[in-house]
């Protein structure tokens, strides 16, 4: 039996949110996915007036999804799309990412936002297909060291595209995942950076993460409501064990307990509040090989570039 939308009482629903108990037709529910972005922007100061944003973009659902709600916030605001651009990596893993570089350039040019590429061998030296032969180990996990050399390819294409503020797609449930990694391998002091508010430092690049409070699922729901096109292939070097566990269990736990990832998120922000305040100032300290902040003497993404370099050359 179809249900009328709970909110408009006017349209037949398309979607049941378990945790509310709202049955949704298809304009109240983009519309809700739409002002729940907003809200946790405006609620954590993510994207002030005046201020360029860089929305990272990798092809998938949640990524075009970010950057199609991104547009919209733009013009909901009278803001020119000048002052948003997409950045791409280009990891360089043949087959795969060609596919969603393509999906990522069409869908920018009918947004009428900027595609700003730029891939890992020609920042570091090195393709992901080249790191993938000659890592010291498989120790040295595929999705850690592209992880790794992401974020700072996010950063330097962030930068050259002279943007403010990087937003990337994280949801509820990457944090969820995430927070069960930290506790599970006793990094309990990484929680404290995970908090929604951005850190701002000087001259630093404000990181930002407009999907924290909503789900993947409803993401992808979102997706398809829009008709956002996205790569459905998946990388040929994923290596996610952990965190592919963590999404299944919560998953089933969300099945049979509705909103028990609202209440997990929740207490994931408090103990993320808490940490906060004993975190150390990320102090002044430079790599000594690119010169950017690190923690150490080296910056993991140089330690990890000379480790395959030495490789290669051996
Ligand atoms: Fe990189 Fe892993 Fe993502 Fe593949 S799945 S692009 S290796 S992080
Ligand atoms: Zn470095």
């Amino acid at each position: 039996m179809s249900h009328a939308c709970t909110k408009c009482r006017r349209d037949n629903s398309v979607y049941f949110r378990a945790y509310s108990g709202e049955y949704l037709c298809k304009k109240c529910f983009v519309r809700s996915i739409e002002d729940k972005a907003a809200r946790t922007m405006s609620r954590y100061s993510m994207v002030k007036y005046g201020e360029r944003v860089a929305v990272g973009v990798s092809g998938g659902k949640d990524s075009l999804s970010l950057l199609y709600v991104m547009k919209k916030f733009f013009d909901d605001h009278g803001r020119s799309s000048d002052d948003l651009v997409a950045v791409t990596i280009d990891e360089g893993i043949r087959g795969y990412r060609d596919e969603s570089l393509e999906i990522v350039r069409d869908f920018c040019s009918k947004l009428g936002v900027q595609n700003k590429v730029m891939g890992y061998k020609e920042i570091f030296g090195i393709s992901m297909d080249e790191a993938m032969v000659v890592r010291p180990s498989e120790k040295m996990s595929s999705c850690s060291m592209c992880g790794t050399f992401r974020r700072r390819a996010i950063d330097l294409a962030a930068e050259s595209a002279g943007a403010d503020v990087v937003a990337t797609a994280h949801n509820m449930d990457d944090q969820l995942q995430t927070f069960m990694i930290n506790l599970l391998a006793g990094d309990v002091e990484r929680i404290g950076w995970m908090h929604p508010e951005p850190v701002e430092y000087a001259g630093g690049m404000k990181k930002v993460k407009p999907f924290v409070e909503i789900s993947e699922h409803e993401i992808v729901f979102y997706a398809l409501q829009r008709e956002i096109p996205f790569q459905s292939e998946e990388c040929p070097y994923m290596n996610e064990s952990i965190r592919t566990d963590l999404r299944e269990f919560f998953n089933g736990l969300e099945k049979e307990h509705p909103g028990i990832k609202n209440n997990a998120y929740a207490s994931m922000l408090k103990v993320s509040e808490r940490m906060k305040m004993t975190l150390e100032p990320r102090g002044d300290k430079k790599c000594s090989v690119c010169g950017r902040d690190s923690t150490g003497d080296v910056c993991s993404v140089c330690k990890t570039v000379a480790a395959l370099s030495l490789n290669r050359s051996g």
